[in-house]
């Protein structure tokens, strides 16, 4: 099941392959067997420094950076054309390394192919200003690409998470170094040689791998980086924050959720109870914005916890890429501990297993790291698996009386990435999504987004928006220039 991939995945860096300046490999790893999937280059400080210099050269020398866009935009379309005709390829890469299912992996890379199509559309509409001022004067701006701009990406949508960020600083006219996850880096290092084809001048797009302290750190620190889009856990998204503070860079902080699905007495249960499956146990549960925590109306809960634990129960589990599987393995033995451990505290809490609960134990899928679609009702909002992101497919379910009440329980959390809610009636709806202090709210639908709408978190779950037609200014400055238009008289 495990098809073991021959060809090594190196770093790239300046248009080229490299192992990197130690020449080291280390396996990954495919989490339906745990069985070794494809060698990977390990980079390290030296490499990260490496990839920096050459993409500042490339920023400084090619013809990226001064282009008017449109031949950015060409290279952008064509770049999202060869990724679609590879889709499945990829798709495949995706799955056998992260473990979602295949068809999970095909929305991923799609939603790849759009990023990339609709932010080549916005690379040749970076526009500026002319400001009305005093005097004999004219007054504008321009917008500037920043220079190099580091990505530093997650594993549970390893090509998605990555590009968003770096293709709108692409199409901004920057040159990227991103550096994916380590246990998932065989998408963005596939990605990462299809630049050249594309006409993408070789050093503008650079694929590190490597630790986090080390490669991460290295690039953020490093002098010639003026940006840094992370995505990841709150606490390394704030060591980032630090580093970005000490070198005045800006930085772009998409972390962890805890979210709210509000559930109103006059809801449709069986589409809600769709949704909120689709919503917690969907890449098996490893999504920043899951909707984690079942807020239902008391009049309706055990209607609606019935229908979603026969979703959970119902779930065919197998490995991603055999297309009967529903949902796949976590991403790492490590991380089903985790999940475990969670699950066990919000028993030992008092939380009542409707259904799940446990690892899968039988053969086959006892080598890789599968774990039961999960419902948990009624732990106390103390409970660390309340309070805490789980990131898996765990649901927590509590029920309220008041719409007062959901809100209180919605909001009552560090984070505030999403929500959901589900109602027929439209005031309920709107005025629900008013109070609710998330970045992102969806009203009778599970968890949806396009390149096109924003997506980001309030409070903790972290500080600016990837997505939407803003972003690619994110990765441009603003340069005033003022002339003095004042003719000189004459000498007499
Ligand atoms: P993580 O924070 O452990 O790692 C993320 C990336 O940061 C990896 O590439 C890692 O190597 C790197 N890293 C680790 N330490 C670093 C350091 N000191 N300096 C620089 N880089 C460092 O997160 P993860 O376990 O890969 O991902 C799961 C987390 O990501 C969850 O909390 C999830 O909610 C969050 N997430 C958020 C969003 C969002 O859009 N808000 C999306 C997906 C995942």
């Amino acid at each position: 099941m495990s098809a073991s991939l021959e060809r090594p995945f190196d770093l790239v860096i300046g248009g080229s392959e490299t192992p990197g300046s130690r020449g080291e490999h280390a396996p990954v790893k495919n989490p339906a067997s745990n069985a070794d999937l494809a060698q990977v280059a390990v980079g390290h400080a030296d490499d990260a420094r490496h990839a920096m210099e050459v993409a500042q050269a490339a920023f400084e020398s090619s013809w990226w950076a001064p282009d008017d866009g449109g031949r950015r935009a060409k290279a952008l379309g064509k770049l999202a054309g060869i990724l679609e005709t590879r889709l499945e390829e990829f798709a495949r890469l995706e799955t056998l390394n992260m473990g979602k299912t295949i068809k999970e992996a095909r929305g991923e890379i799609g939603f790849v192919v759009r990023t990339l199509e609709y932010v080549a559309g916005l690379a040749d509409k970076i526009e500026g200003e002319t400001i009305s001022v005093p005097g004999a004067r004219l007054d504008y701006t321009v917008r500037e690409p920043l220079g190099v701009t580091v990505h530093i990406a997650p594993w549970n949508y390893p090509l998605l998470l990555a590009i968003r960020g770096v293709a709108p600083a692409l199409a901004a006219g920057n040159a990227a170094v991103l550096k994916p996850a380590s246990l998932t880096p065989l998408s963005a290092i596939a990605f990462g040689r299809l630049a050249k084809e594309a006409g993408i001048p070789d050093g503008i797009l650079n694929i590190v791998v490597g630790s986090g302290t080390e490669v991460g750190e290295s690039l953020v620190t490093d002098p010639r980086c003026r940006s840094v889009s992370f995505t990841g856990s709150g606490e390394v998204g704030h060591r980032i924050a630090e580093l970005a503070a000490q070198r005045t860079i800006p930085a772009t902080l998409e972390l962890g959720g805890k979210s709210p699905v509000v559930v109103f007495p006059d809801a449709d249960l069986d589409r809600a109870a769709r949704g909120i499956a689709f919503g917690i146990f969907g890449n098996a549960g490893q999504m920043c914005w899951a909707g984690s925590r079942l807020l239902v109306h008391a009049s309706v809960h055990d209607a609606l916890v019935e229908r979603v634990a026969k979703h959970a129960a119902a779930t065919r589990l197998g490995p991603g890429i055999e297309a009967e599987s529903e949902m796949g393995p976590l991403v790492s033995p490590d991380h089903l501990a985790k999940v475990a451990g969670y699950v066990e505290s919000a028993r030992s809490e008092g939380g009542k297993v409707v259904t799940g609960g446990a690892r899968v134990a039988d053969a086959p899928l006892a080598a890789g790291n599968f774990y039961r679609p999960t419902v948990v009702d009624g732990a106390p909002a103390t409970a660390k698996a309340v309070r805490e992101e789980i990131f898996g497919p765990v649901l927590m379910v509590h029920s309220f009386e008041s719409t007062d009440e959901a809100i209180r329980l919605a909001n009552g959390t560090d984070f505030g990435l999403f929500a959901a809610v589900w109602t027929k009636d439209l005031a309920t709806a709107h005025t629900t999504a008013k109070r609710l202090d998330a970045g992102m709210v969806c009203v009778n639908e599970a968890p949806v987004t396009f390149p096109q709408t924003p997506f980001g978190g309030f409070k903790g779950s972290g500080l600016g928006f990837e997505q939407g037609s803003e972003v690619v200014r994110a990765y441009t400055r603003r340069k005033n220039v003022v002339i003095n238009l004042a003719v000189p008289k004459p000498k007499a």
